[in-house]
């Protein structure tokens, strides 16, 4: 029986990134990881740009109170002005447009009064300049200060935020390499099992682990495939395993894997070939959990079939897999240490992972247990959204006591 942390070893051991392809900018995207460094193909800002709506001025004739000058232009954003301001000149210009040589600093339109007499006689008129202490640059965002032509402005292994499509849309990328989503095949195993639609008789249990499991698979970054229920039937057990090896990167079978007498999978995987690495981690809850992997590569992971098991199964195990094969750089699980809303009083014979929830109050973020009756008890742990990491023996702390606490 492994502990937590070699169990893991032994699943990154076997996990490596998928095979790159290139993806259009869609928000399907969103979240792959890049798998190239992006270089700028131009300046950004492309010209020295006006971050104001005004004047464009050479700073220098601003200096005495009051300075007159004639406008020359108007440059709207879009346009390209077509005068050079000399000594005594300014264009109006709007925000966004690109500076005119010669000017060198903005004086925004409320340091300003027009000169309605100066009109007379047509073009632009003249322009008073209140503001006596104009700068050099001042609102002027000087060409190449976010990116300049050549630059990496996104490294290989970034994730693909909103704010990374914005920027690669910037340098005029409409598709690029990523690692694809891992495509993961879901099974519950079990005679007991009936559908959500189904109204269970004698015996029977609805099928929670299937919507589970998938729904943990997109949250995890992975593509999910439902393959449904394999009763403890080996030769359907085996057809439905197989297709999962040959159609996906990771496939999750849900029960079946501790040591009864209808626990059929891991005879159905020693038919498929699958190698399997470990079946027993040291850990509550979810003591039966298999890591295998096919002959093609496949990762095949047997859950503990009691819901809350098969959830904790796959944070600890699962996921880390699916974000490595999805080319992120770490692996998770992502831990914290974070102080106990309440204290704790219990005793494990294993190292436990509790459902819990984590708060924000007034003096910062902590961490409460939610009442939970053990590996059963789905219903127990769905507000969670960590699991306090407890070890084996008695645990016993009070309020405040700092734990490890995984975040999901
Ligand atoms: P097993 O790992 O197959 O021995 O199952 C352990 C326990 O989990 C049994 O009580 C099963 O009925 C239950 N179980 C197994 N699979 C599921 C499932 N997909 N949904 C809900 N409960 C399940
Ligand atoms: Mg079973």
């Amino acid at each position: 029986m492994l502990e937590v942390a070699d169990a893991l070893a032994e699943v990154l051991k076997h996990a490596r990134p998928l095979k790159t392809e290139v993806a259009a900018l869609t928000s399907s995207a969103l979240g792959q990881v890049l798998a190239v460094d992006i270089p700028a193909d131009m300046d950004s800002p492309p010209f020295p740009k006006a971050l104001r709506d005004g004047f464009a001025v050479r700073s220098a004739d601003c200096a005495s109170p009051n300075a007159e000058l004639k406008v020359v232009e108007e440059v709207p954003a879009g346009a390209m002005p077509t005068k050079t301001i000399g000594a005594g000149e300014a264009s109006r210009i709007f925000t966004g447009a690109p500076m005119p040589t010669g000017a060198d600093a903005v004086v925004m339109q409320e340091d300003t009064q027009p000169l309605a007499s100066s009109l007379q006689g047509g073009g632009w008129g003249w322009v008073r300049i209140t503001d006596s202490a104009v700068k050099p640059r001042q609102h002027v965002f000087a060409q190449g200060t976010e990116m300049k032509a050549g630059d990496v402005v996104l490294k290989a292994s970034t994730i693909l935020n909103p704010a990374a499509f914005g920027v690669l849309a910037s340098v005029g990328k409409t598709a690029v390499p990523v690692y694809p989503f891992p495509k993961v095949s879901v099974l519950s195993t079990g005679a007991e099992l009936v559908e959500a639609n189904t109204k269970p008789m004698g015996g029977q249990i609805r099928n929670t682990n299937g919507p589970m499991l998938t729904a943990q698979t997109v949250r995890g970054g992975g593509l999910p495939r439902y393959l449904g229920i394999a009763r403890d039937d080996f030769a359907i057990t085996r057809s439905l395993i197989r297709e999962g090896i040959e159609v996906s990167d990771v496939v999750l079978i849900a029960g079946g894997v501790s040591v009864g007498k209808f626990d059929l999978v891991p005879d159905v995987l020693k038919e498929l070939g699958v190698r399997v690495h470990f079946r027993q981690v040291r850990v509550k809850p979810g003591k039966p959990l298999l890591f295998g992997t096919a002959q093609d590569g496949t990762l095949v992971f047997g859950l503990p079939g009691n819901p809350a098991s098969a959830f904790v199964g796959f944070e600890l195990f699962v996921r880390p897999a699916l974000r490595i094969l999805g080319g992120h750089k770490e692996p998770g699980p992502r831990t914290i240490k974070l102080p106990v809303t309440e204290g704790l009083a219990e005793s494990n014979d294993r190292p436990t992972y509790r459902p819990a929830k984590t708060e924000l109050g007034s003096t910062g973020w902590s961490v409460r247990p939610l009442p939970w009756s053990g590996a059963p008890d789905l219903l127990g742990l769905q507000p969670g959204d960590a699991l306090i990491s407890l070890p084996a023996g008695d645990t016993r702390c009070d309020r405040g006591a700092m734990m490890d606490v995984v975040l999901l």
